[in-house]
């Protein structure tokens, strides 16, 4: 057998569709952000990121690269083992704390990567919780799909962010059966927001727990970063929370929080979360001081969302056409596999300006776009350089620009 081969012809078809995927190189710069050194080829540029899910520029804040420095010098690196064989330090345990907090919840648990977090806790819950059915939103995130599959428990797919669809699907099944409602707040592609309140009664009403992603949200949204429930005062309707440390918060892990019973069931009965070692403490503390920050600091949240009205406005001016949605998210559509990789190369190659092409199997096929997510440290000269190239390439490109 030719292994190798096999690879190749994946590879092949996926290079022929435009879909196979290309890492930029990057050398984050603290300080510089959203500026960074790209590596290629052997040679060294500077490029502006324009596509970081470092929503808030938290990953270089001097609060959270002090505490990290702090706590490595105070532990070491690494937490010395899984969570139940020496590796739970102090810093884990108050992360959680302050999470919980931060979610008006009664616990909470760390997991190493919002990934995991999500595969596991679907997982457990779907596994363990006898005769359960999970409804999941049709555009729930991979992870959660992955969980939900390796639960086994029976699953049905519910209508994108449509309560009457959910309550059809759920008066469909046996009232005495556990069930659990999936969904997203923010939806990372399309920037759309659900309707949490809605979904929340209709779970109400069939006496479904309803689990929350907010990986997108949390930082973000909501007067201490809590979220789009926070925001709209509905944490406490939500049975169990999701979130990541990776994005806005700036630092690396998952966690979700809920119900003392709930946490602890998850904590005693979650593989993904048993046998993995913990993350390191001073990832712990640092993602700690970007919460803390950012439960109080409104300065962040504001200036980004000025950036966002800035380039919404600005694209509107120059005709190129973006999905509109109530988030800090904008896509910019292509809808061509090729020409959205073409543009996303020459912008890196000729410009400097780093926007990831985001095609199927991330989007449906049709729909390939950039993700423009601005954030607080981009410049009106940013701006300005990002629309000069943008008209050229349109033209270039010969790409439809929306009717003004
Ligand atoms: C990125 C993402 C995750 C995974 O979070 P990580 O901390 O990056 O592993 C989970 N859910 C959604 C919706 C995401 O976009």
């Amino acid at each position: 057998m030719d292994y190798d081969a096999l690879f190749r012809q994946h590879l092949n078809q996926l290079q022929d569709e435009g879909n196979y995927r290309v890492f930029a190189e990057l050398e984050r710069e603290r300080g510089s952000f959203p500026r960074a050194r790209r590596h290629s080829d052997g040679t060294v540029s500077d490029v502006t990121v324009w596509c970081s899910n470092d929503y808030l520029g938290m990953g270089q804040h001097p609060n959270v690269v002090a505490a990290m420095h702090e706590a490595v010098d105070r532990c070491g690196v690494g937490a010395g083992g899984t969570r139940n064989i020496s590796g739970t330090n102090h810093d884990h345990v108050l992360l959680e704390a302050e999470l919980a907090d931060l979610h008006q919840k009664e616990a909470a648990l760390l997991f190493t990567s919002g990934y995991v977090s999500n595969w596991a806790s679907l997982g457990t819950l779907g596994a363990k919780l006898d005769g359960c059915v999970i409804l999941s939103d049709a555009l729930n995130h991979a992870s959660m799909i992955e969980g939900i599959r390796h639960s086994r428990a029976e699953k049905r797919i519910w209508k994108h962010n449509d309560p009457e669809d959910l309550d059809r699907k759920l008066s469909q099944i046996d009232p005495d059966r556990p069930k659990v409602v999936a969904f997203e707040s923010v939806y990372s592609m399309d920037g759309d927001i659900a309707p949490i309140e809605e979904i929340c009664d209709v779970a109400d009403a069939h006496g479904a727990m309803t689990y929350l992603d907010e990986v997108h949200a949390v930082g973000l949204y909501g007067p201490r970063g809590g979220g789009v429930a926070e925001e709209r005062g509905l944490m406490d309707r939500v049975t169990l929370i999701e979130g990541t440390l990776g994005k806005a918060f700036g630092v690396v892990g998952g966690y979700i929080t809920g119900s003392a019973p709930l946490i602890d069931f998850i904590r005693s009965f979650a593989s993904g979360f048993i046998f993995t070692t913990a993350l390191p403490p001073a990832v712990a503390a640092a993602a700690r001081a970007s919460i803390s920050h950012l439960k109080t600091s409104q300065i962040e949240r504001m200036r980004q969302r000025r950036n966002v009205e800035k380039l919404r406005a600005r694209l509107d001016a120059i005709g190129i056409p973006h999905l509109p949605n109530p988030s800090h998210i904008v896509p910019v559509m292509v809808k061509d596999p090729v020409k959205c990789k073409m543009i996303s190369d020459i912008l890196l190659n000729d410009f400097g300006i780093y926007v990831q092409p985001i095609n199927y199997p991330t989007v449906p096929k049709g729909t390939e776009r950039l993700r423009f997510t601005p954030s607080p440290v981009h410049t009106d000269e940013d701006l300005d350089r990002l629309m000069a190239a943008l008209t050229s390439l349109w033209s270039q490109c010969a790409l439809a620009r929306a009717v003004a």
